[in-house]
């Protein structure tokens, strides 16, 4: 059966968890492709450049921008990020399933560009990923310690407001125990996979 592509939208504050959740999700549904975005932060350690980001100096970045190759694009904690057209575009309209992981700010402008788009006005779907209450976020970014105290602070209250807009999402999972929140996401995800806007063809003709 022909299928339409699905746009994959995944958001939640840093520190809950959401990489560890969608690397979950792609070792189980291995036809997502993760969107690789462009970022001007550094690597953290293990971060290979073309594998979790595609890390860019300011100029290069706007270079981009400029040259109109994101799809959405935002500043974070002082750094930018963006999603490159060309790692979403030709792949949902040949019908694959492709991830992205981007904050509250990127998912508004996929909603915005699907009034515009019906590609990907059929194909995008959007899932918060939530903590179970601030404090434990706090406890988790803290244990993670790879920000410095001013990092923290910004990520804790840009959390808060990231959450009081999940009605903007169509799927809310709350991280509270990992295997639980996998099981969640994976159920979403074969879910997204049975939706009738998915079957390309006209059936029982
Ligand atoms: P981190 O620096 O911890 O990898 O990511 C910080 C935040 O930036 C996360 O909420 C992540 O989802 C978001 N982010 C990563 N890539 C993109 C992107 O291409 N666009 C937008 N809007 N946000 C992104």
């Amino acid at each position: 059966m022909k299928k339409n592509g699905n746009l994959i939208v995944i958001s939640g504050p840093s520190g809950v968890g959401k990489s560890t959740l969608v690397k979950r999700a792609m070792a189980e549904l291995p036809d997502l492709k993760f969107s690789v975005s462009c970022t001007t932060r550094a690597p953290r350690d293990g971060e290979a450049d073309g594998v979790a980001y595609h890390f860019l100096s300011e100029s290069e970045f706007n270079t981009r921008l400029e040259n109109n190759e994101f799809l959405e694009h935002a500043t974070v904690f002082k750094n930018h990020y963006g999603t490159l057209k060309s790692e979403v575009t030709d792949r949902i309209a040949a019908g694959e399933e492709v991830i992205l992981d981007i904050d509250v700010q990127g998912a508004r402008q996929i909603r915005k560009a699907a009034e515009s788009d019906p590609v990907i006005r059929n194909a995008a779907q959007f899932i918060l990923i939530a903590p179970p209450d601030l404090p434990t976020l706090a406890r988790r970014l803290a244990g993670r310690n790879s920000e410095n105290a001013e990092q923290l602070d910004l990520r804790i209250a840009a959390a808060a407001g990231e959450l009081r807009n999940f009605r903007i999402y169509d799927y809310l999972i709350i991280n509270d125990e990992l295997e639980k929140a996998a099981g969640e996401l994976i159920s979403v995800l074969k879910s997204i996979r049975l939706r009738t806007a998915n079957i390309q063809e006209e059936l029982f003709q």
